[in-house]
């Protein structure tokens, strides 16, 4: 198999990925996007999809699915090859320079790498229920990717989140029923969503199952029909349901990258904030997984961590080549 070329591999298709391709296409860079999921869009495709998102400039609202969508069409006059669905498994430096990054699947390789993999590879935490994989993706769902699939049913939510709390509100408007089950009494979410919660529960639209904590599954052939809970003191519960949603965090792996060599700090990739340059020359990282002092792990901070690293990037690939910056208004998109 032969290795594919390009300018610049970027490792993880999420917003802040995507957004990289507009920023090197601008300064004339081809790029392969590589992610191991099988869709692009990372956190706002895999975990939020039809949350709205308020804090993007410009956009005083706007679906994740959608600002994935934007970003797909922003870099898609610079034609990214997408390598979806391939976890980069290892990354080298070339003898002549320039990187291999290498998949299961086949390699890239490139003159310049930029890691946008955000938190790493992620999935949700399970609990550690028997046999709760056979009930996995027909009546455990770990996100909602779609809030009208559970119209008319009887939902459990497990946890005591921003997640379970917010689902709990939204699914209230299309579910039969829906049970929260927390093992507190107080629920760490923001002040305002868990005053929500309260006043739903007390009009009884919500029943809260405090404090109780998952115990077993019943049903068969993936179909559930009750979560058993149980109390502190050992006591159980049966609510009949047909979907149980666990939302107890993300369990996050920073994965193969950490083991490319890179300086690192937390789970995270250290950073120069002036180009996010990683410790090694020509490896670049943006985004969650880049790390420095007073980092916010925002979507906007990392579209602006992008343009810097294709500042930096473009006198390493085009050494001598003068770079005159240039705003978009003046110099249009090239290809649109
Ligand atoms: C529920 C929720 C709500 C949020 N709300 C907001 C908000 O309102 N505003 C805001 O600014 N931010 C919000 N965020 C945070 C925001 O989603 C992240 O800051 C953003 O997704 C980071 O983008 P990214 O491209 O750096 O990484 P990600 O979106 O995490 O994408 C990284 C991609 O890299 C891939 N990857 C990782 N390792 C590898 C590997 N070895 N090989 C190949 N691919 C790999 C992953 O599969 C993933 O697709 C929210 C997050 C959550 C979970």
């Amino acid at each position: 198999m032969t290795d594919e070329r390009t300018d610049v591999a970027i490792i993880g298709a999420g917003p802040v990925g995507l957004f990289a391709v507009f920023e090197c296409g601008m300064l004339g860079m081809r790029c392969h996007v590589i992610d191991a999921l099988d869709q692009a869009g990372g956190q706002c495709a895999a975990l939020y999809p039809e949350k709205p998102i308020y804090d993007i400039p410009g956009h005083p609202r706007l679906e994740a699915a959608a600002l994935i969508d934007r970003l797909t069409e922003q870099a898609a006059p610079f034609a990214p090859a997408y390598r979806l669905g391939r976890p980069v498994e290892r990354m080298e430096p070339l003898p002549g320079g320039g990187f291999r990054v290498a998949t299961a699947a086949g390699a890239v390789t490139a003159g310049a790498v930029i890691i946008a993999a955000g938190v790493g590879a992620f999935g949700p935490n399970r609990p550690p229920l028997a046999g709760i994989e056979s009930f996995e993706g027909s009546s455990v769902f770990y996100l909602v990717t779609r809030r009208d699939s559970f119209r008319g049913k009887r939902v459990v939510i497990a946890g005591g989140g921003d997640s379970a709390v917010d689902w709990a509100l939204s699914l209230a408007e299309v579910a039969d029923r829906v049970m929260v089950v927390h093992r507190r009494a107080k629920f760490r979410a923001a002040p305002d969503s868990a005053a929500r919660l309260e006043r739903l529960a007390a009009a009884g639209a919500i029943e809260l199952v405090i404090p109780y904590q998952l115990h077993a599954l019943d049903g068969a052939d993936g179909r559930l029909e009750a979560v058993i809970v149980a109390d502190l003191a050992g006591g159980t519960r049966r609510l009949e349901a047909d979907v149980l949603l666990p939302f107890f965090g993300l369990a996050q792996d920073l994965g193969p990258v950490a083991s490319w060599g890179l300086a690192l700090e937390r789970q995270r990739v250290t950073v120069d904030p002036a180009t996010c340059m990683t410790s090694t020359p020509g490896i670049f990282a943006i985004g969650d997984v880049a790390a420095y002092p007073g980092k916010l792990k925002l979507i906007l901070t990392g579209f602006a961590e992008a343009a810097l690293a294709a500042h930096a990037i473009h006198p390493l690939l085009h050494p001598g080549e003068p770079l005159h910056f240039e705003y978009s208004t003046t110099k249009g998109v090239p290809g649109r």
